[in-house]
């Protein structure tokens, strides 16, 4: 990473000089006089050897005026000069100005224009450092590296055209909304890291109990104030840690699966939803994913769970819809609902009730299924006591928080 550092900040102010241009930047603080050699190098499609070779200049001296550790002096300005253009005395003052800031410049010019690219890439930023997802409180350079080590992109380039590389979040399938890919890495990772730091805090995975908590879920859809507090309490007690990670701006993500070690399996919630069957889907949608070990106790794994046709996306949404629906209920259910589709109707709001009864669910998770599968107008059956809504602030309060 260290190699990077200088690279990055080269770049840095390179892109900066692109998009005022060479003639008209006028930044508030010197910048090396290496960086418009460089500039003029590429222009010219040059190296330094060429560049040796045609003014005579010594290829070791060359090297020292690239990296800042020789001066331009007269001579060497008309070289430049005759070389690679511009007027003598623009190659001098270049000089004259970087040796007059750079006492107390260079450093503050860093920090204040690096920190400005990385804000102006990754606009959650500051939350994200608000949040602890991100520790701010530290020079442009550590914060580059942090973000870095979050993101893994490689150097500040990476950030700068993120379709060069790959953030590892490659489940994530959400076609409603584009994401802001590096807010994502930023909030997942994030939460890895948390997990991590934390270890000594959770509790020991269990999953031989796991079918008992199966069987309580659909009585505790039943009540929405208390039974989700009751989920997460049982699945701490279980092992299976359920913690509040709250959304960054530009992401549109619901949760996450992932190990913290191999015996620490996490769920991440970003809560941002406040009814009653979409808390439920969403966290049996990722225990599903931690039950079907094997595949990806060591990747990131980030997704919009209800738009994707991953298959091991539909394996976790089956998951979660046969825990909360037996599959021989749901097949009577979805038939009757399907029967009535075929002749524009819709079962009737008694029928509702009576179909959560035989399950023992809250009757929105009868109803946000056949929304769900598109056997119902997104439309009907909308309100009480067809729909529920979980309390958002105690859910939160119950979840592991550090
Ligand atoms: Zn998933």
């Amino acid at each position: 990473m260290a190699g990077n550092r200088k690279n990055n900040l080269r770049n840095v102010r390179k892109l900066m000089r692109k998009s005022t241009g060479v003639e008209n930047f006028n930044p508030a603080i010197a910048l090396p006089p290496a960086d418009f050699i460089y500039d003029f190098l590429d222009e010219k499609g040059w190296n330094q050897s060429t560049l040796a070779e045609v003014t005579s200049i010594s290829e070791k001296h060359i090297s020292q005026l690239l990296n800042n550790k020789a001066a331009i002096t007269d001579e060497t300005a008309r070289k430049l000069s005759l070389a690679l253009g511009a007027d003598p005395l623009f190659w001098m003052k270049l000089q004259f100005d970087f040796e007059r800031d750079r006492a107390e410049g260079k450093s503050l010019y860093e920090e204040i224009e690096l920190k400005r690219t990385l804000h102006e890439r990754i606009p959650s930023l500051t939350q994200a450092i608000k949040l602890k997802m991100v520790n701010g409180a530290q020079t442009a350079e550590n914060l580059l590296e942090e973000v870095l080590s979050l993101t893994t992109a490689k150097t500040i380039n990476d950030l700068l055209e993120p379709e060069l590389h790959n953030l590892r979040t490659a489940a994530l399938r959400t076609h409603r909304q584009p994401q802001d890919r590096l807010a994502l890495a930023i909030w997942a990772n994030s939460a890895r890291r948390i997990a991590n730091d934390s270890i000594s805090n959770l509790p020991e995975y269990q999953p031989e109990f796991l079918d008992d908590f199966y069987e309580e879920v659909p009585g505790l859809t039943l009540d929405p104030d208390t039974g989700p507090l009751r989920a997460v309490r049982l699945l701490r007690n279980l092992g299976v840690t359920v913690m509040y990670h709250p959304p960054l701006k530009g992401t549109t993500v619901d949760g996450a699966a992932f190990w913290a070690d191999k015996s620490h399996p996490v769920i991440a919630l970003t809560a941002r939803k406040k009814t009653l069957d979409e808390f439920w889907f969403v966290l049996l949608h990722e225990l599903g994913h931690i039950v079907s070990e094997g595949y990806f106790r060591d990747v990131d794994l980030v997704e919009e769970p209800q738009a994707s046709d991953d298959p091991k996306e539909q394996a976790a949404n089956n998951f979660a819809a046969d825990v909360l629906i037996p599959p021989d209920k749901w097949e009577i259910i979805r038939l009757r609902a399907e029967e009535q589709k075929k002749r524009n109707r819709t079962p009737s709001g008694e029928e509702f009730l009576q179909f959560a009864e035989s399950v023992g669910v809250h009757p929105h998770i009868v109803t946000g299924r056949l929304h769900f599968n598109n056997l119902l107008p997104k439309t009907h059956f909308r309100k009480k006591p067809y729909s529920g809504r979980i309390n958002k602030r105690n859910v939160i309060q119950a979840l592991f928080q550090v």
